[in-house]
């Protein structure tokens, strides 16, 4: 499932690629479960800025005589964006949407068909609930406001996307082993101190795995078709049973809401 970084890689990649590109149609290829009232508008507009909200990404549309309209891609489990340059070597399998450009394709691919697609007449349409973990608006002492009122588990609160936006379940373990966390601490348990920690592990990993491209795991590919490489320096996901690379101690599997959290127990004490 693609979390914030590998999203925001995507978006980052499409930019050079779609920015100023005027829109020539959309076509959709599976109008049971990916409707799109209104994609007539977004003929004849350009592109003209492509960015991340949340977990979507954004492409906005502008027109000379009209207002800016937003195309929200949500990309859910196993949505894939891929730009070609044109019509050549397109594979056609799970592929759902095509958007097309007057120098290229934007293919949308979704084996798993939960991707979604959304017109938005303004920015509050596609605004996240929750705050951005890399905003400035971020701070500790944010953070720890929205952590005091909540008794939830540390794991199971960082992928709540009404809080912060974006983790999902690799990021919310390496996040938590970074920060020295236990994650089945409860989130209003943690002093000042911790709360720094965990603010700054929550930087210093989303902008390591943005570096790195995105996680290699399940069918993540860029806007490229390539794998990300963050997968090699995963410390403590999907490595149950491995030695801890900091104490030495085994890294353990739990299931939280019926998904894995991995941990170092030495590391992070309960
Ligand atoms: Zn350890």
């Amino acid at each position: 499932v693609p979390e914030l970084p590998e999203v925001e890689t995507v978006a980052r990649q499409l930019a050079p690629l779609l920015a100023g590109q005027r829109v020539a149609g959309l076509t959709l290829l599976d109008r049971a479960r990916l409707p799109l009232p209104g994609r007539g508008r977004l003929r004849g507009r350009r592109i003209a800025r492509v960015f991340r909200a949340g977990k979507q990404v954004l492409l906005e549309l502008r027109a000379r005589a009209a207002a800016p309209l937003w195309l929200a891609v949500h990309l859910r489990m196993t949505g894939r964006l891929v730009y070609r340059p044109g019509a050549r070597r397109v594979g056609r399998r799970h592929l759902r949407a095509v958007l097309r450009l007057e120098r290229g394709w934007l293919l949308f691919y979704d084996p798993r068909r939960f991707g979604t697609l959304a017109l938005h007449e303004s920015p509050a349409g596609f605004a996240p609930a929750g705050v951005e973990p890399l905003s400035p608006a971020l701070t500790a002492a944010r953070l720890g406001a929205l952590l005091e009122t909540s008794r939830q588990p540390l794991k199971l609160w960082l992928l709540r996307q009404d809080r912060l936006v974006g983790l999902g379940n690799i990021y919310a373990s390496e996040i938590l082993f970074h920060a020295r966390l236990h994650p089945e601490r409860p989130a209003s348990s943690l002093r000042r101190e911790e709360v720094a920690r965990l603010h700054r592990a929550l930087r210093r990993v989303l902008r390591w795995a943005i570096d790195c491209c995105g996680t290699t795991f399940s069918d993540f590919q860029d806007a490229h078709g390539v794998s990300g490489a963050f997968g090699a320096c995963l410390a403590v996901y999907g490595r149950a049973g491995e030695g801890c690379g900091r104490c030495g101690g085994t890294i353990e599997r739990r299931v939280h809401g019926q998904r894995s959290t991995y941990f170092c127990p030495g590391c992070q004490r309960g």
